[in-house]
Formats: C-alpha cells, structure tokens, sequence
C-alpha cells in the first residue's frame, strides 16, 4: 500500500506561465488524499512539525515535473506508427483505415492496456483520445483507462462518410449516435471526473451535416468535450470545401455546425485564415499542436506565434499513430523544430524556447483542457499529477559526468526535451497515485 501522506524530493519545475520556468533545486512535495498538500525547500518541510510521520521517497539526483499531458492520439492506431510515406488522405485510407477496421473484441482488449501502460512509462498523465468507430473499442478504452488509473478523455470515432465499418450506410448515423450517447451517459465524468467524454466526429471530410450537428448537440446537453481535425492538410482543405460548398471556409463548416465550443479541442490547425484563428478565439475553442505527426506526413508548419496572438489555448498532441510516439518529451522537441524551421525563411520571427514547449505540454495542455485549476503547475491544492525524471539519465555522461548543480533550470529542462523519455522516467503519479514504477524491484501495482 502507498503511504498517505508521502514526501516527494527533488528538483522542482513547472511553467505556470507562457516563457516563464519556476524551480527549486532541493525541493520537496508534500502529497496527501491525491493532492500537493504542500510544496518547498526539502529542509524546511523535512523539518516541519507535523502529527504524523511523512514517508520520504528520495530518489538521488531527480527532477519532478508536473505530469506531461498529450491533447491528441488515436487508441486504434499506435501499432500503426511510422508506416506509409504518403500524405494525410492516402496515409489513412492505406494505413490506418485497415488498423482502426480490426480494432475491437481481441484485438482493442488486447491492446489498450498496453496503451495506456506506454502513456504512463512516458509520464503522460493525462490524454485525449480517439477509439475507433466501435462502440466496444470505447468500451474497452475506458476500462483499461479506468484501470491504468490515467486521466483520460476518451471519445468513439464518428463518421458517417466514407466508414470503415460493415454497417449499411443508412444505419451509420443513428447507430453513431445512439452509441456515442450511450457511452458519454456512462463514462463521462467517472471516477470523480477522472474519465471523461469526448464526442468525436472524425472531420469534415468524413462526417455530414447531421452528424456534426448532433455530435454538437449531444456534447452540449452532456458537458462533454468534442474533438475532432482541422485544416492538417491542403487536400483535405480542398475537399472539404467541394463538400461544404455554402461555407465561407474550413472552420466555417464546424461553426456552422455548432462545433465550436469552450470544450472543444482541434487537432492541428495549420493552414488557418486570419478569419478562421478569430473565429475560434471567439468560441474559445482549444488547439492541439501536433508537430510530430505534421511533420511525420509532411502537413506543413503550425504557425504558433499567430495563434498565440489570438489568444488560444494550445496544448501538445503526440497524434499517434501519425506521430510515432507517444513521448511528450519529443514531441516537444519537435514543435521547437517546427518553429526553427520557419525561422530559416522568416527571419524576423522568434524561436520557441525550451521552456515555452514545456509549458505547451504541462499547463497549456491543462488551459486547454479547461483543467488549469486542477493540474498543469505544481502548486499546493492541485491534484499530484507528476512525472519524475532520473537526471543522470539524460545527462551526457551519466553518473560519470557533469553534476546537473552547475546546469540551469532551462538547461535541464532542454536537456529533457531532447533527451528523456521512458529511459529516464523512473515514476509517474496520476492524483498522487502511483500509476507506472520504472524499478522492477518495487512496482508500484
Ligand atoms: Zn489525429
């Protein structure tokens, strides 16, 4: 059994605000009933009295960040990674329509536990995600994800255009949303908010009028997210437009529609007009910037600092299987290159920061997600959602190098962005609950 309460120490960091790291190099996090009950200098709280005695986990040379959080990736798919060279249209319909198609009974039962096992070794804590068109791939999602003890928004794919699936198409669409209800009407909100819904309509080019209209109503009378995809590619753009020919544009479609919402999150949003990033500013609407996938499939480049501009809530995707990991880690490293990449033809523009990915992977996942009161920044009162990180694992040298004492709290951030990952995660925690041990000697379930 976990102690309650436990003591966490450490090297402290979080990035509460956009470019601004916050640390302390011997700190210690008191957590208690799942949450961060107090947070300092190790020796003051070691020092503290208290009436019950706290249960010290020191792990050596660690830092502790706030749990990584993934706002986009696709259950079915993670066997799928790095397959097919094409672009987005032809990449789903040759690689992962047949993945997603046998997604379901065996096969999702067998799968999505070690899903959300990789989520955890990464030190993800939290996630959104799609199922496939299934209503026992959901199913079987949220009990594994129940059971991972993972925070988890999770939604069953809905399209009624072009589907995998073996249903007449006459029946596609009542069956969807009948099935989608069933399951929000079960899940969404259980374990005390732990698991929650998402309506899913896959994307415009997939989904008709009526779908995305009740995929809306039904988020709506629910309180539950909606997710779905976003201009990610220029045919895809063109097609939707030949679809929706009375839309002034791409976003139109979804506003139109009723799809955007304080409580939906789009994935991708690349090729976006000044109209379209104002149109979702206006609904506050959230982004999932997913820059491994885009560059996986070649997309294009997301245009962060316009986004910013306007004001969004942008969080990370690691859009697995396009992107071909779930390490939030390199998916950061990978928006830092998206941004290098357009400074080299666009000089006047600012590169991305170390410390301004993380903060898109911890507490603007968080803001985007509408959770920033519970998670995203390690402050006393939120959920002990965390990741630790063991140092010399990603120190050049290891143990036999350079001390991480010299190195600056942004040194080490970048340090981790390029070089952590499930080798130097040695512990997650979901609500203070230890949800992934690395030591084999003492697994934490
Ligand atoms: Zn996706």
């Amino acid at each position: 059994m976990q102690p309650n309460p436990f003591g966490l120490r450490g090297f402290l960091i979080d990035a509460p605000d956009y470019g601004s790291l916050r640390s302390r190099r011997d700190g210690a996090l008191i957590v208690a009933d799942g949450k961060i009950a107090e947070i300092g200098d190790y020796d003051d709280l070691r020092k503290r009295q208290r009436a019950e005695p706290i249960h010290w986990i020191d792990r050596g040379a660690v830092a502790i960040f706030p749990g990584l959080i993934d706002c986009h990736a696709h259950l079915p798919q993670y066997s799928a990674v790095a397959r097919g060279e094409s672009q987005l249209l032809p990449w789903l319909r040759e690689n992962i329509f047949p993945v997603e198609r046998e997604f379901t009974g065996p096969k999702a039962r067998e799968e999505c536990p070690l899903f959300f096992h990789e989520l955890a070794r990464n030190g993800t804590t939290t996630a959104m995600l799609y199922a496939a068109i299934y209503e026992d791939s959901c199913e079987i999602g949220f009990e594994a994800a129940e059971r991972s003890g993972l925070r988890v928004i999770l939604g069953k794919m809905m399209m009624d255009l072009g589907s995998y699936g073996q249903l007449q198409p006459k029946k596609i669409l009542s069956v969807s949303l009948i099935e989608s209800e069933r399951l929000c009407r079960k899940w969404h909100g259980a374990d005390n908010g732990r698991l929650e819904y998402a309506f899913s309509p896959r994307f415009a080019v997939t989904c008709s009028e009526k779908l995305m209209r009740s995929a809306g109503e039904l988020a709506q009378r629910f309180g539950a997210y909606l997710q779905t995809h976003l201009a990610e590619n220029r045919e895809e753009i063109e097609k939707v437009h030949h679809l929706h020919m009375s839309a002034r544009d791409y976003t139109d479609v979804y506003e139109k529609y009723g799809l955007l919402t304080p409580k939906t999150m789009l994935g991708h949003c690349i090729h976006l007009s000044a109209r379209e990033i104002d149109a979702i500013a206006a609904a506050q609407s959230n982004i999932a910037h997913c820059p491994t996938s885009n560059l996986f499939l070649g997309s294009g480049l997301f245009k962060l600092d316009q986004l910013l501009k306007a004001g969004l809530a942008i969080g990370l995707g690691s859009d697995v299987g396009a992107g071909p990991e779930l390490n939030m880690w390199q998916v950061m490293r990978a928006a830092l290159d998206v941004q290098k990449v357009r400074s080299m033809s666009e000089p006047a523009l600012q590169r991305l920061r170390p410390s301004e990915a993380f903060y898109l992977a911890t507490s603007g996942g968080a803001r985007a997600l509408g959770k920033s009161a519970v998670i995203g920044s390690l402050d006393a009162g939120k959920e002990a959602d965390l990741t630790v990180v063991d140092l010399t694992a990603v120190l050049p040298y290891g143990k036999q190098g350079r001390r991480f004492d010299d190195l600056s709290t942004e040194d080490i951030v970048a340090l981790c962005i390029y070089r952590a990952g499930p080798h130097a995660n040695l512990e997650t925690y979901v609500r203070g609950k230890c949800v992934y041990r690395a030591s084999e000697a003492a697994p934490c379930q």
